[in-house]
């Protein structure tokens, strides 16, 4: 039999493009599905900036009547597996990724129906056609609706399974029907079977209805999105789908993120010898500003790296932030996201100038520092499909302090690796850092909650393994 191949369509991948986890998730699985005997290849855009890969094909791409030359450049990734960046300038060399000042570009339609064509095009002039296509949200959503209709007699790509994977429900990719047309959709997708959606037509509902397999990024959150309360308008379409509804939780990359081998920090350490944690800690209070004197290194630090919005608990750390900065704890912060949380951290910062720091920005090398130098990482979110930062914690002895839900719950065993909020309020967040900070003041108790997290196994490879059995069962089903 030939070598098993995987085609990964998706908006964003380390190292080229980045603004959460999915990137993560693209840049890691390829090369872990290679380890497994797969050939795996991830298809997304050539936004500004990137500079890696050279072109293997150049051909015309039409989408919805827009046709465009478009090159494609291909990148090696770790392990044999590749990346395909789509070079199509006029959509995708602009300023940001998705938009500029939190609003998506208007032809956000456009611009990923494109790529998902010149995913499939590309993927048709290779030698051996992809045996599954694997997309990735709502970006990728036409993917699994294209290979159902415009190539379900195609010669080469007829017949071929496709897996969807949510990573966030809460982005749809909703617009207005009179894309249809614009995406090369019939009218018949209009129905509320197909890809309509409360009057308009969602791509991540095309992604969920045509998927032979609908997979997302931990067991809880699978649960948690056939609910009225997390389903966002979409739990009764993935009840219909319970059945081929998986939950497979992601892996961190543990080269990219491991405290004995990382170059951000001062002194590596790890589960043998975790004295390089203090250096890191110093480290991390210096960058910032802040004091880094004996007091300020007994003084529980507390971290957080997110994206500043509601989904990420920021309302909630809002409401009990006056509590918290009277504790005798320090903050360090760094996010990016909505104007009136960055400004709330800011104001925080002002009146606490010696214990709250916060950097608005995304900035790699800092997330690292406070990974590796905080005490406890702080993640109160209202809804986290997965969630990364909680794991990376937990690999750099940083104690996690996590809502109980979704990837957070599956991860964090409360009083054993971290502490979980027994509910979404600020008294619930008090109670739980207040059972932390106990737990610091006992070195012993401290130390065995370090350890609990740093021995877990986070890596790709069993995730990988969780993917390579849902793509053999969905070629188990396929007659070509
Ligand atoms: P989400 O994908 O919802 O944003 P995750 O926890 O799954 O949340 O992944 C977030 C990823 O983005 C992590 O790798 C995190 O370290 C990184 N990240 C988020 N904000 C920043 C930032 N401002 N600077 C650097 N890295 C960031």
């Amino acid at each position: 039999m030939a070598r098993r191949s995987v085609l990964l369509v998706g908006s964003e991948a380390q190292p080229f493009a980045k603004t959460g986890g999915l990137a993560d998730v693209l840049g890691a699985l390829p090369p872990a599905l290679q380890r497994l005997g797969w050939d795996a290849t991830v298809v997304l855009p050539r936004y500004r900036g990137v500079t890696a890969g050279t072109v293997v094909d150049t051909f015309p791409v039409t989408s919805g009547g827009f046709t465009r030359d478009t090159r494609f450049y291909e990148a090696p990734l770790a392990d044999g597996a590749r990346a395909v960046l789509v070079d199509c300038p006029e959509l995708y060399d602009r300023a940001g990724i998705y938009g500029a000042d939190s609003t998506d570009y208007p032809d956000s339609p456009r611009r990923f129906a494109f790529l998902s064509r010149a995913a499939l095009e590309f993927a048709a002039r290779r030698e051996t056609p992809p045996s599954i296509v694997h997309a990735h949200d709502w970006q990728a959503g036409l993917v699994p609706v294209y290979l159902r209709t415009l190539y379900a007699a195609h010669p080469v790509l007829r017949g071929t399974p496709s897996i969807f994977t949510i990573h966030n429900l809460a982005y749809q990719g909703v617009y207005e029907s009179d894309w249809l047309p614009r995406v090369d959709l019939g009218w018949d997708q209009f129905a509320p079977d197909r890809l309509e959606f409360y009057g308009r037509f969602s791509m991540l509902k095309g992604g969920i209805v045509d998927g032979r397999f609908v997979t997302t990024v931990s067991r809880r959150y699978a649960e948690e999105i056939q609910t009225p309360a997390f389903g966002f308008g979409f739990d009764g379409i993935l009840r219909a789908r319970r059945a081929d509804l998986v939950g497979i939780l992601n892996g961190i990359d543990d080269v990219e993120w491991d405290p004995a081998r990382d170059p951000f920090l001062p002194t590596r350490f790890s589960a043998a010898d975790l004295s390089g944690k203090r250096d890191a800690k110093a480290a991390v209070l210096q960058r910032y500003g802040l004091a880094a004197d004996e007091a300020a290194l007994a003084r529980p630090l507390v971290g957080m790296v997110s994206r500043m919005v509601d989904q990420k608990g920021f309302d909630l750390i809002a409401a009990a932030l006056d509590d918290l900065t009277r504790l005798d704890i320090a903050f360090v912060v760094l996010g990016t996201g909505e104007p009136r949380y960055q400004d709330m951290w800011r104001a925080a910062a002002a009146r606490h100038p010696d214990r709250v720091a916060v950097r608005i920005g995304f900035d790699e090398s800092l997330a690292h520092q406070i990974e590796g130098g905080a005490d406890m990482f702080l993640m109160p979110s209202r809804f986290e499909p997965c969630g990364l930062n909680q794991m990376y914690s937990m690999r750099y002895g940083t104690v996690p302090i996590v809502a109980g839900v979704g990837g957070l719950a599956d991860t964090v065993a409360d009083g054993v690796s971290g502490f979980v909020l027994a509910a979404h309020t600020p008294a619930a967040l008090r109670e739980a850092l207040d059972r932390a900070l106990a737990a610091f003041s006992d070195p012993a108790a401290w130390r065995a909650l370090q350890l609990a997290g740093m021995r877990q196994d986070f890596s790709w490879d069993r995730s990988a393994r969780e993917y390579v059995k849902i793509y053999e069962r969905a070629l188990a089903g396929v007659r070509r």
